[in-house]
């Protein structure tokens, strides 16, 4: 099938067949961008609430660069990957302090951003400023490698290039932002992983994949994912209604969050036996009441895989919680403050079913 007819035949499809999604009727680059960050590696349907929560909370980037850290991750509970909502805080800030609050047009300045990639830099480029940049994203890659019959591992980061260049060409027959929300929009509705529907498939006399019965075959990517699997024992301190946590300072996932005092494992372990061998005075275990472990609660992330336990824990006397607290660098917290802290989702989960 020639480049133009392809293009031509997804246009006409999108204009049939797209969803109506408030960021589509924008071209308000900080819109767009919000939308792009959101919905990285989330559904609409998850992200739609979050993009509405953002726009409204935060009507301009001024707003947002201007709002605590601390707000931005609580507004964004939930919908995982954190340091997403950190990066769109300093993009937020630089774009303010160094851009007089304009988003810069072009993909290469674009691209220089905090938390801004190949494929968001792309797509604010395109819908937002009308440049040919494609987009690839695991739509474009399945749609492209279906129908063009491109077999290149899709996990080697060459591959990107490859599928870079043969959308630039099919790109050329269209409006660069109409172009790009049809071909990702014609893999999430029409072409899709598991069920694509190449009967009623616009494109299926051409297809390679239709033709050779390849679609689930196809894109070819060869990596396997291997999820690290983590065992969270967390001690949760508790004075009256106040609760003990702690901001999680370090490299790892949910930096900036809000947890217990926390006890790591790569296996299983016995929740008493891992919080003694890790005290550097073990007498501390006579001044402490530890309650019964609660149910496994498990929580995947796209490399790791965790699985949490909590165990209240009671202070014989006055001193015994301030050694504790202080050890472990706890602060109280009352409840409704507790609620207005961003945490893991995990946390809020085990305080919705055990605590509050
Ligand atoms: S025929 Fe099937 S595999 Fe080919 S482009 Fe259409 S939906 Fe995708």
């Amino acid at each position: 099938m020639e480049n133009s007819a392809f293009t031509s035949t997804l246009i006409t499809w999108y204009r049939e067949h797209h969803r109506d999604l408030p960021w589509r009727r924008t071209n308000d680059p900080y819109k767009i961008w919000l939308s792009e960050v959101i919905l990285q590696q989330t559904r609409v349907s998850q992200g739609l609430p979050y993009y509405l929560a953002f726009c409204e909370r935060f009507p301009s980037i001024l707003e947002l660069a201007n709002a605590s850290e601390q707000e931005v991750l609580r507004l964004w509970q939930g919908l995982g990957y954190y340091s997403r909502a950190r990066n769109l805080h300093r993009c937020a800030k630089q774009i303010v302090e160094h851009h007089h609050g304009k988003f810069p047009t072009t993909y290469h300045e674009l691209i220089q951003l905090p938390g801004i990639g190949d494929y968001t830099a792309s797509a604010i480029a395109s819908f937002a400023f009308m440049r040919t940049t494609p987009v690839i994203d695991g739509n474009v890659f399945r749609v492209l490698s279906r129908m063009f019959g491109i077999l290149d591992d899709i996990a080697v980061p060459k591959t990107r290039t490859t599928f870079k260049e043969h959308s630039a060409k099919l790109m050329k027959y269209a409006a660069p932002d109409q172009y790009n929300q049809a071909i990702m929009e014609f893999g999430a509705i029409q072409c899709t992983p598991k069920q694509p529907k190449c009967a009623q498939c616009p494109v299926n006399n051409f297809c390679y994949a239709y033709s050779n019965e390849l679609q689930h075959r196809l894109p070819v990517k060869t990596k396997k994912n291997t999820a690290r699997k983590r065992y969270f024992y967390y001690y949760v301190l508790k004075s009256g209604s106040r609760l003990f946590l702690k901001r999680r300072e370090h490299k790892d996932i949910w930096q900036g969050l809000y947890d217990f005092m926390l006890l790591e494992s790569s296996t299983e372990m016995d929740p008493v036996t891992i919080l003694t061998d890790n005290l550097a005075d073990p007498r501390i275990m006579d001044q402490l009441v530890i309650g019964e472990p609660s149910a496994e609660y498990r929580h995947k992330l796209t490399h790791q895989h965790i699985n949490a336990r909590f165990m209240e824990i009671e202070a014989a006397d006055e001193k015994a919680f301030d050694d504790w607290q202080q050890a472990f660098d706890l602060q109280a917290y009352s409840k409704s403050e507790v609620h207005e802290l961003p945490k893991p989702i995990l946390i809020n989960n085990y305080l919705k079913a055990d605590i509050f």
